[in-house]
């Protein structure tokens, strides 16, 4: 018999440029798919709401129900758990006499924790992928990655010009695996609702879409607009955030495209860097791993930030002093989303308005926001709160002008 390999799957929840599912299809073995929902997930803050609010909940599920049915299609299937990874992971290796387990390597300590448990117990293969410059494709170790975005995107993007994907396997071989004789109970989805799609099949389509249409010309000035038009930004990240869009494809698409006037080129050049700011914080965190977390992020010498738990409050539920804030706190508790903008306006208001530690601020977007990315968020908010990669650290706002400028006819504010 022929030992299987179980593909777990983490933020990567598509069959497209997917590295990991690509390097266990090439061992020509049965496949195990899992995905599991690690119970550190669930549990509650010490601020005392959900880690995984229910905005993020329902959208993962949609996301991992719609990838359960793509595998299905193709005669395979998803096995979904609950609980803790590591046990899971090592049961259902041992049970079914597996090869080896591979994935995707992650970037944050909780992540990598995980995985360096799991390599006590298995043989564990993992890969890199999921980013525009994963390393081993750039000659630049990551103890030497910049500290600053400008000198990060000018080394890499001398470092790398074309974005090649990983095959997409025209047939996988799954391992038939019967749900009753399980080791171990799998995780029942529920039908959820969220309005944001979710999925390969819609990311694939939203994206298309996106850069056929009007909208990709006016991204340079729309998308940073507090009340935008849908497509104001390209709503991209939830995609990205369950890796149901690799942002290889995002960067092919764009390079397809011939630009037939100067606004459009800006745009594409824009929305290029915007994506590599997102490789920008992985590589941030592989070489700063859990000093980020810090209250002092990656400085010595912060802004003073203050345990207030009431002012944290106000600000969480929308009560503040500041209706803008309000207003913003509002749209992302009701819908699970915000804007860039509305995100940096928010982050510098509890941070360095009202002064109350940025970790709480970081761990309330983590609980709400659908498009959750460890990388993503705790990289802009240690930014945005001066413990970051800003080099002015003491950067202010006023509240006015960024209304003037991304709400000027106070819409979102409505
Ligand atoms: P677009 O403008 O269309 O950009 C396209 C893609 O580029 C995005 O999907 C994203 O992958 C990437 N990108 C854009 N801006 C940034 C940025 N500043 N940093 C890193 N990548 C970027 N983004 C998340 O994906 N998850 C988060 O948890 C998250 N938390 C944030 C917290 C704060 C305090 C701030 C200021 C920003 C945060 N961002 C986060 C970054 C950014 O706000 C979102 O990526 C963006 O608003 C998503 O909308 P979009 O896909 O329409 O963006």
């Amino acid at each position: 018999m022929s030992h299987p390999i179980i593909v777990w799957f983490r933020n990567d929840l598509r069959l497209h440029d997917n590295a990991a599912l690509h390097a266990a299809c090439i061992q020509n073995r049965p496949i195990i798919a899992v995905f599991v929902f690690d119970e550190q997930q669930f549990t509650q803050t010490s601020l005392g709401f959900d880690r995984m609010g229910k905005h993020r909940w329902n959208y993962w599920q949609k996301t991992v129900q719609a990838f359960q049915t793509q595998l299905q299609q193709m005669g395979g299937d998803l096995l979904v758990f609950k609980g803790n990874t590591v046990e899971t992971l090592t049961t259902l290796y041992h049970h079914y006499r597996c090869q080896a387990i591979v994935a995707h390597h992650e970037f944050a300590h909780e992540e990598i924790g995980i995985e360096n448990a799991l390599k006590q117990q298995v043989n564990l293969e993992l890969v890199w992928g999921n980013m525009l410059f994963a390393p081993g494709t750039i000659p630049m170790p990551t103890e030497v990655s910049p500290f600053y975005y400008t000198a990060f995107k000018n080394k890499v993007t001398a470092l790398k010009s074309v974005f090649p994907e990983t095959a997409s396997p025209s047939d996988i071989r799954f391992m038939e695996v019967d749900q009753a004789s399980l080791p171990i109970k799998s995780y029942a989805l529920q039908n959820v609702e969220s309005e944001f799609e979710a999925g390969e099949i819609n990311a694939l389509h939203h994206l298309h879409q996106y850069v056929q249409s009007p909208h990709l010309q006016e991204y340079q000035h729309q998308r940073e607009m507090l009340f935008g038009h849908e497509n104001a930004s390209t709503r991209l990240s939830p995609f990205l955030a369950t890796g149901a869009l690799s942002p290889n494809r995002i960067f092919n698409q764009l390079a397809a495209i011939v630009p037939q006037d100067d606004d459009t080129l800006a745009s594409i050049t824009k929305l290029k860097e915007q994506l590599i700011w997102r490789d920008y914080y992985r590589w941030l965190f592989l070489r700063y791993d859990k000093n980020i977390f810090r209250k002092t992020g990656l400085r010595t010498i912060v802004p003073m930030m203050h345990n207030d738990q009431e002012a944290f409050n106000q600000w969480r539920l929308g009560q503040t002093d500041e209706p803008l804030i309000n207003a913003l706190m509002t749209e992302l508790n009701q819908t699970g989303w915000m804007s860039n903008r509305g995100r940096m306006i928010a982050a510098y208001y509890l941070a360095k308005v009202l002064k109350v530690n940025w970790l709480w601020g970081a761990q309330w977007f983590e609980s709400q926001l659908i498009d959750y990315d460890a990388c993503n968020n705790y990289g802009n908010w240690a930014y945005q709160s001066g413990t970051g990669t800003d080099s002015r650290i003491n950067r202010r706002f006023n509240i006015d002008k960024q209304i003037q400028k991304f709400d000027p006819e106070k819409k979102h504010l409505r």
